[in-house]
């Protein structure tokens, strides 16, 4: 199938098809029950709020979810094909949507979510089933673009958006999902769980999770936007047995985290904060304000790498994947913050960083393909670049070229270009430039020395 005209994507270097290029979309609201814990079923609906950078004669959303029923264009029921090839749920408009106007574009769906494929795992809605007679669990695990497995979206980082998420589960469950429970209300339908998440994240740092869960509240911690305290809450599932207080164990310092990274990066960017834990043989990821934390996963540095996420990628979002290690290289240096808070020889943290990549192939930091976007240079090499800098300029002035960074890319995508740009302006010529060797260079730049 052609594109439509006025439905061209974004663009991206490492996956060209996903998005709509000036398409902006500001909020999904969204009502997602799940009949039955463990299995992919479900069925959603989902009103988009939606505003356009330039005219669009159709809309061009993310989609290899269940079936659709229903499209809908401010309340008007309306025609709409589903490409499945091309993983994209059209609609063409009776008008076209013009910068400055804004439109609602509704989602009616039900059956059975996909697995979404990618280079490292299948994303999208994860399904556990139950053992032994107990009910099972689902959760989302959706970056890089897994989240159009169950959800129709414009699935790239550069479009962030709010969320109300309303899940309906069985008795005996609980949902959990990225921001403030705002209200659980009970019907024959089931338990709905009620979240809003007011600041805008990318649609694959989108938290939700179903299981029967222990929920955990700690205190607030007042680390927020002025000094705003951020609501503390964590979701364990039950039956975790001899494991449980190990597994528990790192959680208890998330208030921690939590004061020794906004030290550096400056205000927690969200209302609230915890952790998912997921009985999943999968990788942790950094979705928002409830980090999806696999059992075996729940340990203090993969805590504080999936908690700086928050600032860096949830909050500071990409512009284009090629430029994944901003988000990776800044988490895996808080892993090093967190370190040295501890009283730990950063030295050494430094230097086995170093020392994984040493002998090895190595390359800039943007990445070319959909299988090097995780790799050892995405977080490591990443890590060193930040390392350089902090080098050339000392701690001060590193700490307030962090704060800027957060400042000036919140919300608005991030780039390696926009980051160089940002450390000429703040730190001068010398320290742009030694973080340009490490984004630029072919080869392995020599071991940028760690203050004692
Ligand atoms: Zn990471």
């Amino acid at each position: 199938m052609t594109p439509l005209p006025g439905a061209a994507p974004i663009g991206d270097r490492i996956y060209p098809t996903l998005g709509q290029a000036g398409l902006d979309v500001r909020h999904y609201d969204l009502r997602l029950t799940v009949p039955r814990p463990g299995t992919l079923e479900l069925s959603g609906e989902v009103t988009l709020t939606l505003a356009a950078t330039r005219p669009l004669s159709a809309i061009a959303l993310d989609y290899l979810g269940p079936a659709v029923q229903e499209v809908r264009w401010n309340g008007a029921v309306r025609a709409f094909a589903l490409d499945r090839a091309a993983g994209k749920l059209r609609v063409t408009l009776p008008a076209p949507l013009r910068p400055g106007e804004a439109a609602r574009l509704s989602v009616r769906y039900a059956g059975v979510a996909a697995q979404v494929p990618d280079a490292l795992l299948p994303t999208g809605w994860q399904a556990v089933p139950g053992k032994g007679g107990a009910g099972g669990a689902n959760y989302a695990l959706s970056e890089p673009a897994g989240t159009r497995g169950f959800l129709p979206v414009n699935d790239h980082p550069s479009d962030p958006a709010t969320f109300t998420v309303r899940v309906t589960v069985p008795a005996g469950y609980t949902a959990a999902a990225s921001g403030l429970e705002t209200g659980v209300a009970d019907s024959p339908a089931g338990r709905t769980f009620t979240f809003e998440q007011a600041v805008p994240i990318p649609t694959y740092a989108l938290a939700i999770h179903v299981n029967r869960f222990a929920r955990v509240d700690s205190p607030p911690v007042p680390v927020g936007v002025g000094g705003a305290a951020v609501v503390r809450r964590d979701y364990f599932p039950a039956g975790l047995g001899s494991r449980e207080t190990a597994v528990r164990a790192p959680y208890r310092r998330t208030g921690e985290v939590l004061e020794v990274l906004a030290g550096w990066f400056g205000p927690f960017p969200f209302a609230a904060h915890g952790s998912a834990i997921v009985e999943s043989g999968v990788p942790a990821l950094e979705t928002a304000t409830l980090n999806t934390m696999p059992v075996q996963s729940s340990n203090e540095r993969v805590l504080v790498h999936e908690t700086a996420h928050q600032w860096f990628g949830d909050r500071v979002v990409l512009a284009d994947w090629s430029d994944v290690w901003l988000n990776e290289g800044f988490a895996t240096y808080a892993e090093l913050l967190w370190a040295q808070a501890q009283g730990e020889d950063g030295g050494a943290v430094v230097a086995g960083w170093y020392a994984r990549l040493a002998g090895r192939p190595t390359r800039p930091l943007p990445a070319t393909s959909a299988e090097e976007l995780f790799d050892r240079t995405a977080y490591l090499r990443g890590a060193l670049a930040l390392q350089a800098v902090r080098a050339e300029v000392g701690d001060a002035a590193f700490r307030a070229w962090l704060r800027a960074y957060v400042t000036a890319f919140s919300g608005r995508p991030a780039s390696t270009a926009g980051l160089l740009d940002l450390t000429r302006r703040e730190l001068g010529a010398r320290a742009e430039a030694a973080l340009r060797l490490w984004a630029e260079s072919p080869t392995l730049p020599p071991l940028p020395p760690t203050a004692p």
